[in-house]
């Protein structure tokens, strides 16, 4: 799960992590009111919205009267922001930050990132604040420097040495672990998958203060954190992934035209290969997982059917745990609900195979059997492309 930049900068806040003051503001008057609160002279407007980028698009306004704050939220506030880091049809800003602004010497960036491999909590902290983290490591390797952390000894001071050694100047070294320690804190007591600050910077008065922040939770650690749960903003998110989650079902909104219904992320990317090898694109990804009930596949036929752009459906299951007469059961609930106005080719194999399929023949419903992944995957392609 994904949060805004300010409730962001309010998680680490509680660990006492620097970051500047700032108020949330969800109407060009609250902007007002935060400006005159905060008491200025120079005040930040920040558009909050999932996805960075937002400095080089506009979305970020440093001003240094109240007319200015009031001018940058109306213009700000409603309209679409379109970054690098968004789809192309951008995402509206329906909340902004205003912040107080901070006289910059110099900008770093920071992250923090769960090494797989290590099991254990990665740093990567490079000079170049406020470029894209990629970039840089493609470029000039050098100027970043990346560490993990034991879990047995938590931060050490070597580590904030490491860090400083990149050249923060003066005895911002100190102030600098001290970050360190508090982000690491933050991170591991709130089940972070990523954090990311960037900038970090040094102030003109010499302070470490971490001017933008971002952070992913771990999904399936959500249930101990009712305070983190509480922060996600469903107007962020595709309307078919939040009615998906509603069902544990792993959803994914694409741009094609093919709805997937599949069970197991390893063959759903091999539908999604295949369709594509065809010459059509998937219109999503859909994992029904191993466990799925009746309700939950249904529930997941509905959403593709929803979907105006699906021109066909292919479902491919492969019977494991997830057995096919459930599958079969719930389609036609689905169809039954909702009806069928696009093709539907149906691959199923594995446990109670035989009396998933008679379950779809006997319904009479208009089904296009497909014997495996490269029949099911022509023959969907082909459908789509018949007129109707
Ligand atoms: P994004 O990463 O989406 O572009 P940032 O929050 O990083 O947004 O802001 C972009 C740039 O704006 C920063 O790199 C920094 O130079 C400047 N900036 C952001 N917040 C402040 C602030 N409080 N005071 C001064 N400058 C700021
Ligand atoms: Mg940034």
């Amino acid at each position: 799960m994904n949060i805004h930049e300010y409730q962001a900068k309010s998680v680490l806040r509680e660990f006492a992590v620097p970051v500047p003051r700032g108020i949330a503001a969800f109407s060009v008057e609250e902007a007002v009111a935060a400006a005159h609160q905060l008491g200025g002279p120079i005040w930040v407007v920040k558009a909050q919205i999932h996805a960075g980028g937002r400095g080089k698009a506009g979305g970020v306004k440093v001003v240094s009267s109240i007319e200015a704050v009031r001018s940058q939220a109306a213009r700000l506030l409603g309209s679409t922001l379109i970054t690098h880091q968004t789809s192309p049809h951008g995402k509206v800003v329906r909340r902004l930050l205003i912040e107080e602004g901070s006289a910059i010497e110099r900008e770093f960036y920071l992250s923090a990132l769960v090494d797989r491999a290590r099991g254990q909590v990665a740093f990567v902290v490079s000079t170049e604040g406020g470029m894209e983290i990629e970039e840089v490591a493609a470029r000039e390797p050098e100027k970043i420097v990346s560490f993990s952390i034991d879990p047995a000894t938590s931060l050490m001071p070597h580590h904030g040495r490491r860090a400083a050694a990149l050249g923060l100047g003066g005895d911002r070294g100190a102030d600098l672990s001290d970050v360190l320690a508090k982000l690491y804190e933050a991170f591991v007591s709130k089940d972070m998958s990523l954090l990311e600050i960037n900038p970090l910077v040094v102030t003109k008065g010499g302070q470490v203060l971490c001017l933008d922040a971002k952070i992913a939770f771990d999904d399936n650690a959500l249930y101990r954190h009712a305070d983190i749960a509480a922060l996600r903003d469903l107007s962020e998110e595709d309307d078919k992934e939040v009615e998906a989650s509603k069902y544990d079902l792993n959803y994914i909104a694409l741009d094609g035209s093919i709805g997937c219904m599949v069970n197991g992320a390893g063959l759903a990317m091999a539908t999604m290969d295949i369709i594509k090898l065809y010459g059509e694109a998937p219109a999503n990804f859909l994992d029904v997982g191993g466990g799925a009930t009746r309700e939950k596949v249904s529930a997941a036929f509905k959403i593709i059917t929803a979907d105006p752009r699906v021109k066909g459906i292919l479902v491919n299951i492969f019977g494991g745990i997830m057995r096919c007469d459930v599958i079969a059961e719930g389609v036609l609930a689905a169809v039954k609900e909702v009806g069928l106005s696009v093709p539907l080719v149906v691959r199923l194999e594995g446990t109670n195979v035989e009396l998933g399929n008679q379950i779809l023949s006997a319904s009479r419903l208009n089904v296009i059997t497909a014997t495996d992944l490269d029949d099911a995957a022509q023959k969907i392609v082909s459908a789509v492309r018949e007129p109707q």
